[in-house]
């Protein structure tokens, strides 16, 4: 064994990891990584198929990024943010102010349209704008899990401090969310395998059915060889449940303070998109009934649930007409806007440094803002940071990313990858242990089952997952999985060979796992 897989073995925990399971092999010790390639201390090389976990977004050792950090390690590495302001972070939250408002590729529908999908969807969108700089604040942090403690302080505070003091906020967020490892986050959380132990430390919030359409009780469609949301038949029902559930809370005398969610794909449930639609219609319903709203975009952000729709389609319609039509638009960053949603709170990490560094983000509006002013000795203070608040470094390669993001080339990447993703993940489909395939943008799910026309899901102990990801690795590709699920999340560099053999590696893995599979494909 090499000598630095002794010393992890000797002394690393790893997180969500059996390390009786870690302990008994030999542990893959990473040592250098260029674009989606990631090398090991044997000079093995793997696809990093799940972006580091969702965090990388141009590749490693990207040259703009790489350069950008030198650049600052050059003036200052960290000083901070508690009484001094610096230069990258002020720049950055200048520039995510204006992504996080930037109305140019929000979902437009005309005022009343009806909309019609191919998922047979009618819905009536408003092209309401928002309101010039409507995300105007920026609170920095360290990661995803502190980005939503944030979030929800804040909404907390905020909310006795509208309704009055006497008021016991409480929140709303999805069955199945995660929203970090913080007991603020995790009280957020309804996982039960990762939540429930730490039942006694939390705090009571309430779920909601989250539209899970492959495996929803209300889908009255039988099983095809698509993803379940295009051939569902059901009444939006999940929609009524969040209606009854937010009345349900205002009879009590007490609206929900918060609806909490990730919009469009919910990641560590499992993969979970959400069919066209859903996310305007409940967030409508939070609205109305004067709740604030929290985007987790900690993993959806940054592009990764593709170049809005709307983008891409003139996009393939005017290419040369590039720059000036499409300059500074990112093509989409945040997913809420894909739905013209527009939330009170809009928490970022893994993604905004490209991966690069541990930095966060919570944006909020000047309302809330204006909520914490008061005289010194009112302290109406937030009495919240951290000692890494606004980091030089990480804000430096978050703004060589958001720069990256803007360019021509990169959102015509991603829209290519996007379609070469649809494209590969087609060939899933001719494997019965494969239940539903799901994409948003730049992220797969692939549900593995014992058979797909009966759904049957595997037990968590068959570890049917975890087998399919070890098999990948051996293929040279990494990815981790979601219980039953596995995770394709490939870098926006990702060229279309590396895709084929990322998706080609979980084809054989599967084949070469599971009987059915194999006698389907020698078939
Ligand atoms: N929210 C979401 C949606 C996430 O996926 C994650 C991490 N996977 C978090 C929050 C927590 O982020 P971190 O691990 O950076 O604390």
């Amino acid at each position: 064994m090499h000598k630095l897989a002794k010393l992890d073995h000797a002394h690393v925990w790893h997180p969500f990891t059996q390390m009786r399971d870690w302990l008994k092999r030999e542990p893959i010790v990473i040592t250098s990584g260029k674009g989606a390639v990631l090398r090991d201390v044997h000079g093995k090389e793997y696809l990093d198929a799940n972006s580091s976990i969702w965090t990388n977004l141009h590749g490693h050792q990207h040259p703009k990024i790489n350069a950008a950090i030198q650049g600052q390690l050059k003036k200052i590495s960290h000083s901070s943010a508690l009484g001094l302001a610096n230069e990258p972070a002020s720049l950055l939250a200048a520039e995510l102010v204006k992504a996080a408002n930037s109305r140019r590729f929000l979902w437009k529908g005309r005022k009343g349209e009806k909309v019609k999908g191919s998922d047979g969807f009618t819905g009536h969108f408003s092209s309401a704008p928002f309101p010039p700089f409507s995300l105007s604040k920026v609170f920095f942090s360290d990661d995803g899990s502190t980005a939503l403690e944030v979030a929800l302080k804040l909404a907390y505070e905020f909310t006795r401090r509208t309704r009055g003091p006497k008021t016991k906020p409480r929140f709303l967020s999805l069955d199945g969310a995660y929203h970090g490892d913080t007991i603020g986050a995790v009280s957020l959380g309804h996982i039960d395998l990762l939540h429930k132990a730490y039942g006694g430390m939390l705090f009571k919030t309430d779920k909601v059915m989250s539209p899970y359409c492959y495996r929803c009780p209300f889908n009255r469609a039988r099983p095809e060889r698509a993803d379940a949301r295009e051939y569902r038949k059901c009444n939006w029902e999940c929609v009524g449940l969040v209606e009854r559930k937010f009345n349900a809370q205002k009879k009590r005398g007490n609206p929900y303070a918060a609806f909490v969610l990730e919009p469009l794909m919910q990641g560590a449930a499992g993969m979970i998109p959400q069919p066209r639609g859903w996310l305007k219609q409940v967030t409508d319903i939070a609205r109305a009934h004067g709740s604030l709203l929290i985007a987790d975009e900690v993993m959806t952000g940054f592009g990764r649930c593709g170049v809005a729709a709307n983008v891409s389609s003139r996009l393939t319609s005017s290419l040369k007409r590039w720059p000036r039509s499409h300059e500074r638009s990112h093509g989409g960053l945040f997913a809420s806007h894909h739905e013209g949603v527009q939330p009170d709170f809009l928490c970022v990490a893994k993604g905004l440094t490209g991966g690069y560094l541990p930095m966060a983000a919570t944006l909020t509006t000047q309302r809330v803002f204006d909520a914490f002013l008061g005289q010194y000795d009112e302290f109406k203070t937030f009495f919240h940071g951290h000692s890494f608040t606004g980091n030089q470094l990480g804000a430096s390669a978050a703004l060589a990313s958001l720069e990256i993001l803007r360019s021509k080339q990169s959102v015509t990447a991603r829209c290519k990858l996007e379609q070469a993703i649809h494209e590969e993940l087609k060939s899933l489909w001719s494997l019965p242990n494969v239940g539903d395939v799901r994409q948003v943008g730049l992220i797969a799910g692939i549900e593995l089952v014992k058979d797909w026309r009966t759904r049957e899901p595997f037990a968590l102990r068959e570890r049917a997952g975890i087998r399919v990801c070890e098999a990948m690795a051996k293929r040279g590709v990494l990815t981790r999985p979601i219980g039953n699920v596995i995770v394709l999340m490939p870098p926006y560099c990702t060229t279309s060979v590396q895709l084929r053999k990322m998706i080609g590696a979980l084809r054989d893995a599967v084949a070469g796992i599971f009987p059915s599979s194999r006698a389907a494909r020698s078939g």
